[in-house]
């Protein structure tokens, strides 16, 4: 079922310090702690969880948009994770990001011409005629034409600014792209649209995606594997339809009762979460999710649950299964 693999994180960490003032001892914020997870040529994987989780900052670090506390990122078979900027900068033609606020990623002080030319020129890409030819190729591919090219990121929708985003991270043939919230700042009647934009290039352009993303309903349709997060870690990962018909972390279950069932006869009883997601600053010892779980155990409050195997490539972090 799974190719060769284009991207291995193994033990990732990011931490963040928080000064807090004279005399006063560090905080240390774990927001990515211990995550491992292998992201194979060609699909759709997926990373959920509820906000705070760790999702972004996991999508950032694996593009080196910060630096990683300590582990491994191989893309490709190379190991990215100590590249030097300049290394890096070579490299992010192979990896790129498509963001949430489309508005937010584009400059509004270029013109889409100028936004789409840049990277080309950036990466020694053609001939300045080329380069416009490309843009212009790129823009059909994502539903605008030439007409758009000397507009203004401000003269577009929200739709078609996220279009002009997946246009910038296409146009230099990635071959992985994170994609982080790429359709939760839309409205409805557009998220469709851009989801099967990206579907389109996947196809298109051979990628593979690592699809950031709290809406699980969107994440079902688009995804060929799920990873959830909670509290900086990655507490379970299977197969989308496994993972849905089968969910076997308390988190994960709690998460998919809120998802409406895809067909009429599928019966879900929704699980209410009781209390907030706890400070990744003081996460409680053992498993993190224990003063939430409806299936706490004495051993849950303090030892934390290691990754064990659940079902075919299905795993799980939970004291339940050990
Ligand atoms: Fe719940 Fe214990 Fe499993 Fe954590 S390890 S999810 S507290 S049962």
């Amino acid at each position: 079922m799974y190719s060769e693999p284009l991207l291995e994180v193994k033990q990732l960490k990011k931490y963040y310090t928080i000064d807090q003032g004279w005399f006063k001892p560090r905080k240390v914020v774990k927001a990515v702690d211990d995550v491992s997870f292998t992201v194979y040529k060609g699909e759709t994987f997926a990373l959920v969880g509820e906000s705070g989780c760790g999702k972004s900052t996991t999508g950032r670090t694996i593009l080196r948009l910060h630096d990683p506390t300590s582990g491994q990122i191989v893309f490709a078979g190379r190991e990215i994770s100590g590249l030097s900027y300049s290394e890096m900068r070579r490299l992010r033609r192979k990896m790129q990001m498509v963001f949430q606020d489309p508005y937010a990623s584009l400059n509004p002080k270029k013109t889409i011409r100028q936004i789409l030319t840049e990277p080309l020129r950036v990466h020694g890409v053609a001939s300045p005629t080329e380069r416009v030819k490309q843009a212009v190729r790129i823009l059909e591919i994502v539903g605008l034409s030439e007409y758009h090219l000397d507009r203004y990121p401000h003269e577009f929708s929200g739709g078609q600014r996220q279009r002009i985003g997946i246009a910038k991270a296409v146009i230099l043939h990635p071959e992985l792209i994170v994609a982080d919230e790429p359709v939760s700042a839309l409205d409805v009647s557009i998220q469709s649209q851009v989801i099967n934009l990206l579907l389109k290039l996947q196809r298109e352009f051979s990628l593979t995606y690592v699809f950031i993303s709290h809406d699980l309903g969107v994440v079902r349709h688009i995804s060929d594997r799920v990873a959830v997060m909670y509290l900086g870690k990655v507490v379970e990962v299977a197969a989308t339809e496994e993972i849905f018909a089968s969910p076997k972390h308390p988190y994960t279950k709690a998460l998919l009762s809120a998802v409406p069932a895809a067909h009429p006869d599928e019966k879900r009883e929704r699980i209410l979460l009781t209390g907030d997601v706890p400070s990744p600053v003081n996460p409680p010892p053992g498993c993190a999710f224990h003063p939430r779980c409806p299936s706490c155990m004495e051993i849950c409050r303090t030892a934390a649950p290691p990754m064990v195997n659940a079902g075919e490539h299905h795993v799980v972090a939970c004291h339940l299964y050990n």
